[in-house]
Order: structure tokens, then C-alpha cells, then sequence
């Protein structure tokens, strides 16, 4: 998502930036899922009644992959502030009618465009966890000129039996606004004071100094001594077997230094996306550009090479946006192997 668009009538925040003409291609087989893979056996029905009638598909899902549990914590979920076609103006009705499959959700009234603000933690052993994106964030946090703040998500990891002080490490895939929401509290504390942050230097290298995610989040992370800076692919340390990874992907476009978490567990392989894709559409189409990504080219090149690799590799996709939080696709055609 784009952090520069601002509610219509609201003025001096808009920024919009053109999107590429994509070439419309052949829609592709994809398949969502959105089944929590252990909500129901584990009994781990730990959504709040309330919380969860007000949301689709509740505010905590989970997977196990080895010894990690993904968990999809949903922050907010709330209409994007202009028309779909706007948002994607190379998508023709095919694309359209295939998504509308793909991700009914995301289809609301007229031509709106509903989507879920999620982020994602990773439990491994020890109950360490490695959150990955921070959400829209409080009640006049920067996304609150357009995103539907205040997001949830300290009662989302306090369902989810996660405290503050137990995140070890925050992934944020770009700094956005709506993805690095409760990284601080807008007095500038860290919300995950035992926590390295990790972005990539070319993110934040990016930014002007007087740009909001350099005042409001990169500069309180820097003096509490909390932000790592990250150059490209990174596996990172941590104490499962050596077949149960994390591994940091450079995934550029959308914006300079946009990145996503692959998690490697038990033979299986789950990607969190974060903005590589932010509507279905660009499931049924990867070439279909979203209007708001910095550099379209190289985004459709990161969204091409990650849902191939995905492909090739059967590992279930973890996005923001999608109204479903684990999207699945299938194999490769016969003939072309798995590799
Ligand atoms: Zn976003």
C-alpha cells in the first residue's frame, strides 16, 4: 500500500505516481486458502468473540512449519480511499472477474476496494518472535490520514499470547506508513523495546530527512539504538535446526528497499509478502501494476520472480492485504518439475 494517498477531500497529502501499462497476460491458476491450519484441532480459538464478529476471517491465524508457528495477526481491515480501477489501471474485466474469485472480500460496494492491513509473527523455539510489519498503528499515527486507525494489533499479539518484550526482531518489509504503525508510539518510544528492527539500507537511504517515516520512525529506532540496517538477502540467526530458517529476500519496486521474510520450517516454505502484491488481481495477473509502486518495472520483475519461486516451490504466500491471510498456490504444470 501506498502511504502518500489521502481520503478524498482531505487535502496536501496526495502523491500519486503513475502506474506502468502492464501488458494484460493469460490469468493463471491460482488458489486462495484462508483456513487457519490449527485454529480449530488446536482449540486455539483465540480471537475475542467481539473483535473477531467485526473483522473477516478473525484477527489470528496460524500455521506450523516445523518449529516456527506463523501467526497472521490482523490489524485493521477497512475500504482503500479511491476506486480499484484507479489503484490498478492496466486490470481489464478479465483480471477483474478472476480476482473477484480469488479474493471476493476485496470486492465492495460500487467500485470500492476492501482490504486487510495484516502483519505476521513467527514464534519459533524458546518463544522467541520475529514480528514481521507494525500495522497503521494508533489513533493519529502518520497512516491516520487515510488507513482505519486505530489498528488492533497490541490486542492481536495479546490474544495471541505474544507480550511486547517478547518480540526479539521486527522484519519491516518498507516504510510505509501502513506497515510500520506501532514500530513506535508517536511520542517516539520503541513499542518493542527488546526488538531489532530490521529494514533494508537502501529503504531508508532512500528517504529525505524531513520525509515522516525518517522523523517518526527511523530517527526514535536510531537513538534508542534499535534499528539494523540490512544490505540485500540475509539469513538470520536463529536457534532452530538448520532446515528451520529465516531468510530476509530483497524484493524491490514497490518501494527501493522493499523486502520479504521467507520462512523455511519443516520442509514446508511460507513467503510474507508484505507489498509484493497487494490485491488478487496481481494473482491473476502478476504484470498487472498497482498505481502507487516507486519504480512499476522492477516491481512487476520482484512480484514475477517471488509468485514463480513460490510456484516452483509449493510455499503459501502471507500478505497484507489479501482478505485472506495464507494463500496457497498450486503446483507447478506436469512436466516442469518441482526442483
Ligand atoms: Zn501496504
Amino acid at each position: 500500500m501506498n502511504h502518500q494517498h489521502a481520503r478524498p477531500g482531505r487535502p496536501g497529502r496526495r502523491q500519486v505516481l503513475r502506474g506502468a501499462a502492464a501488458a494484460a497476460g493469460t490469468a493463471s491458476l491460482w488458489s486462495l486458502t484462508g483456513r487457519p491450519a490449527r485454529a480449530d484441532q488446536a482449540g486455539a480459538d483465540r480471537v475475542h468473540p467481539d473483535q473477531a464478529a467485526a473483522v473477516p476471517g478473525g484477527l489470528v491465524a496460524a500455521r506450523q512449519l516445523g518449529r516456527f508457528e506463523v501467526l497472521a495477526l490482523l490489524d485493521a481491515h477497512g475500504p482503500f480511499p479511491g476506486t480499484r480501477q484507479a489503484a490498478f489501471p492496466t486490470a481489464g474485466a478479465a483480471h477483474w472477474r478472476r480476482a473477484r474469485e480469488l479474493d471476493p472480500a476485496a470486492f465492495g460496494p460500487g467500485e470500492t476496494w476492501e482490504l486487510d492491513f495484516r502483519c505476521y509473527a513467527v514464534r519459533g523455539p524458546g518463544g522467541r518472535v520475529t514480528l514481521v510489519d507494525t500495522g497503521v498503528g494508533p489513533a493519529g499515527s502518520p497512516a491516520s490520514g487515510w488507513a482505519p486507525v486505530p489498528g488492533r494489533l497490541p490486542k492481536v499479539l495479546a490474544a495471541a499470547g505474544i507480550a511486547p518484550g517478547d518480540v526479539t526482531t521486527v522484519v519491516l518489509t518498507h516504510l510505509h506508513e501502513d506497515h510500520y504503525g506501532w514500530s513506535v508510539l508517536p511520542d517516539g518510544t520503541p513499542v518493542f523495546p527488546n526488538a531489532r528492527y530490521l529494514v533494508q539500507r537502501a529503504e531508508v537511504a532512500a528517504l529525505a530527512e524531513t520525509r515522516t517515516a525518517m522523523t517518526y520512525v527511523v530517527a526514535p529506532l536510531r537513538r534508542a539504538g534499535l534499528l539494523r540496517e540490512v544490505d540485500g538477502r540475509l539469513r538470520l540467526p536463529g536457534p532452530g535446526p538448520a532446515c528451520d530458517v529465516l531468510t530476509l529476500l530483497p524484493t524491490p519496486g514497490h518501494t527501493p528497499g522493499h523486502q520479504s521474510l521467507l520462512v523455511e520450517g519443516g520442509g514446508h516454505r511460507l513467503v510474507v509478502t508484505g507489498d509484493v502484491l497487494v490485491h488478487a488481481v496481481q494473482l491473476a495477473d502478476p504484470a498487472v501494476a498497482y498505481a502507487y509502486e516507486l519504480d512499476p518495472e522492477l516491481a512487476r520483475r520482484s512480484r514475477e520472480e517471488l509468485l514463480a519461486e513460490a510456484r516452483r516451490t509449493r510455499a503459501v504466500l502471507a500478505t497484507a492485504h489479501l482478505n485472506q491471510p495464507f494463500v496457497r498456490l498450486p503446483g507447478p504444470p506436469p512436466g516442469q518439475g518441482r526442483g
